[in-house]
């Protein structure tokens, strides 16, 4: 019987358990005091501080299944998600680490020997890439694991370094990967181990933290260098559940047959469909942990992102075929099957539900609208044997009924059509241009507070329009 996403969930972290690691509860999605990163992405994150050696703990090994997002923000997994098998905005990252305790030689052994002894791996699937100066690395996984050398990669700074700021802690990565053969992915003769296709799966991502850059990008050798390693949780149980894609896993299954109920539509057998229904699984995870951990939507920041995860939702729905507000039923799937892990999901109960009806509710009616536009402007188009929607037609979109460019795009990507982004951008800026002028020749002090935001949110650059078209009545 195939494992459970949570059998190895629970052996990971008892894996490391048994080998001296402090098992540490997943942080929250916000991180804590730090403004410079939008949400948790790493296992890692709750643990700069000790890296940096500002921070000490009664332990030097630690191991957590992490909540991570990735969407905005430095890594942002976003316009993958539905389209590649194995990228989400919501994951939860298996990780170990070592704060000058172990290093490069029991990291790669533990990793090797959990995958291979724990969760019998195939070997011979697996493949191995280093840093392109990492020897030591490369010597270690043949003596350490015995994988041969034709299946030890070499990359660039691009995949297999990383570095935590421009100045600090850094070092070369070793990631594990296993060959999901020809028939997966890009399917080129020349694919090969580090194609951004899905054939080669990145597994698992260890950090050899070795290095500390000073301001002048000097690298100094780390007096007690220190392992940080991350495996997306949802890639390793599809492997070892035999599916090439993520969505296919038992983490997935409830919510695919959820909202498959919800629409009267079957899953596998039209593509489109799966990618709406992907998405909608997919973003209906982040929407229920990220209101669980305190964010809201809104029209910046964090919440501007939540925002466009749950609107973004809301149009796949409608190519499903599903009117009527769906997405709290799918996010009370989320509760149902994660909240026994995650405890935040139960005690957000009616309130996660009020979030997310409310703000499907509002969004309603500009999508619909919007749509409505976008179909008939796209008919055009096409009568004129045109494949790129015009910029400024883009912008009336978005400035005139608040209608997300987010949804533009995903509409595009179906039809196969392309956006003027740089029509769009122009009329962007021309706006702005203008609503800087405007702001300078009147007295905003003076302005009932709701026309002085109005202004202001002109100038900013995350203005998202509107928030209904009778929000927007009311105000002209
Ligand atoms: P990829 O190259 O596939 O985009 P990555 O190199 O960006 O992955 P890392 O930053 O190394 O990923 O993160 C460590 C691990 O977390 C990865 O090896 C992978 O298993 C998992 N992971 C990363 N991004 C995602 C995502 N968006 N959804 C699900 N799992 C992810
Ligand atoms: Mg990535
Ligand atoms: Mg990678
Ligand atoms: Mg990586």
């Amino acid at each position: 019987k195939a494992l459970a996403a949570s059998e190895i969930r629970r052996r990971f972290l008892d894996f490391f358990a048994q080998r001296g690691h402090e098992i540490v509860p997943s942080s929250s999605l916000v991180p804590a005091d730090d403004p410079s990163l939008l949400f948790t992405n790493a296992g890692m994150v709750q643990f700069k501080r000790v890296f940096l050696g500002e921070e000490s703990r009664s332990y030097t090994r630690a191991a957590s299944s992490q909540k991570c997002v990735r969407a905005g923000g430095k890594h942002n997994d976003l316009d993958n998600v539905g389209y590649t098998a194995r990228h989400h905005t919501f994951f939860e990252m298996l990780g170990n680490f070592s704060f000058g305790d172990y290093f490069k030689r029991e990291a790669i052994a533990f990793a090797w020997e959990f995958l291979t002894a724990h969760l019998e791996l195939p070997r011979e699937r697996l493949w191995v890439t280093v840093f392109q100066d990492d020897d030591e690395a490369a010597a270690l996984w043949r003596e350490v694991a015995g994988v041969p050398a034709d299946r030890i990669v070499r990359l660039g700074e691009k995949d297999n370094f990383w570095a935590m700021g421009d100045t600090g802690p850094c070092g070369p990565c070793s990631e594990i990967l296993i060959d999901q053969g020809p028939g997966v992915g890009c399917g080129r003769p020349e694919c090969r181990a580090g194609c951004d296709c899905d054939r080669y799966l990145e597994l698992w991502n260890l950090v050899f933290m070795q290095f500390f850059r000073d301001e002048a990008g000097e690298l100094h050798p780390l007096p007690r260098p220190s392992i940080d390693t991350g495996m997306g949780l949802e890639r390793i149980a599809a492997v070892c559940q035999g599916k090439t894609t993520n969505f296919d896993s038992d983490l997935f299954a409830g919510l695919i047959a959820r909202i498959s109920g919800l629409s009267g539509r079957a899953y596998g057998a039209e593509p489109r469909d799966d990618v709406a229904m992907r998405v909608i699984a997919d973003h209906a995870r982040a929407g229920a942990f990220l209101v669980a951990d305190g964010v809201l939507p809104s029209n910046e920041g964090r919440g501007y992102v939540l925002r466009r995860i749950l609107r973004r939702a809301v149009r796949y729905g409608r190519v499903l075929g599903l009117e009527a507000p769906f997405l709290s039923e799918v996010t009370a799937t989320v509760v149902d099957e994660m909240g026994e892990v995650y405890p935040e999901l139960r005690a957000a109960g009616t309130f996660l539900d009020q979030v997310i009806r409310h703000e499907e509710a509002r969004f309603a009616e500009t999508l619909e609208f919007g749509l409505r536009l976008l179909d008939e402007e796209i008919d055009r188009l096409r009568r004129q044997g045109a494949r790129i929607v015009p910029g400024d037609f883009i912008f009336r979109l978005y400035d005139t009924y608040g209608f997300p460019v987010d949804i533009v795009q995903d509409v595009c990507r179906e039809e196969g059509l392309e956006l003027d982004r740089s029509g769009f951008e122009a009329a962007m800026e021309a706006q702005r241009e203008r609503s800087r002028r405007f702001q300078k020749s009147v007295v905003t002090r003076e302005l009932p507070p709701i026309y002085r935001e109005l202004l202001e949110r002109g100038e900013g650059t995350a203005f998202v329009g509107y928030e209904t078209l009778r929000h927007r009545a009311r105000l002209s």
